[in-house]
């Protein structure tokens, strides 16, 4: 009897042992699991419109096959950031906007565009005469159509946004016409404060 309670109670121990180790090889398992995903995050980004964070390459740019850009942009924006349609004149969103602010990369959130540089070019679309940066834009020979224009996409994820074309306004000579729907627009917050403080003033 005796050597059947100390059976029990040495198979109890062991049992315990075995809990404790599974439970330290648990957090381990958990930290390093953090600590993983904490250091993959850094080359992450949001695009704006939902909590899809984008892996950044180190060439920094995004590459998702046509597939999953499906999954995460609405038909109408695939159709034209993907494949290079052209929305309507005078149809688009932005337009007419005239808020201060940033143009936003419809696709991946990489500021485009202030709002310090657009104007009113009369063509339809909205237009700047500057990219908020250099290196912001990626051109490409387009020959469709019949006319020979220069592409211009997101230099990150490669997101058509339109053309560029030599009749802008100074000081640039440029006038970078993009389509809204490649677009999200972001107030300047500041500013609107700013504003507002003024006004009460
Ligand atoms: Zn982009």
């Amino acid at each position: 009897m005796n050597f059947y309670c100390f059976a029990i109670n040495k198979g109890a121990t062991m049992k315990i042992v075995f809990i404790k180790l599974s439970v330290i090889v648990l957090l381990l398992s958990i930290l390093s699991i953090s600590g993983y995903t904490g250091e993959k995050e850094k080359n992450k980004v949001k695009n704006n419109n939902s909590d899809i964070k984008f892996k950044i390459d180190a060439d920094g740019k995004i590459h998702l096959s046509e597939e999953e850009w499906k999954q995460i942009l609405s038909p109408d924006v695939y159709r034209i950031v993907r494949k290079g349609d052209t929305e309507y004149p005078f149809t688009g969103k932005y337009n007419d906007h005239k808020e201060d602010g940033r143009y936003l990369c419809i696709a991946c959130g990489n500021e485009l565009f202030s709002s310090e540089t657009k104007y009113e070019s009369g063509s339809g679309w909205p237009s700047f005469f500057k990219p908020a940066d250099t290196g912001l834009i990626a051109e490409e020979i387009d020959n469709s159509y019949g006319m020979r224009r220069i592409k211009v996409k997101c230099n990150r994820c490669g997101a058509i946004l339109g053309h560029v074309f030599p009749d802008g306004p100074r000081p640039t000579g440029l006038r970078y016409c993009v389509n809204s729907a490649s677009l999200k627009f972001e107030p300047d917050t500041s500013k609107v404060d700013k504003d507002k403080k003024d006004t009460q003033n």
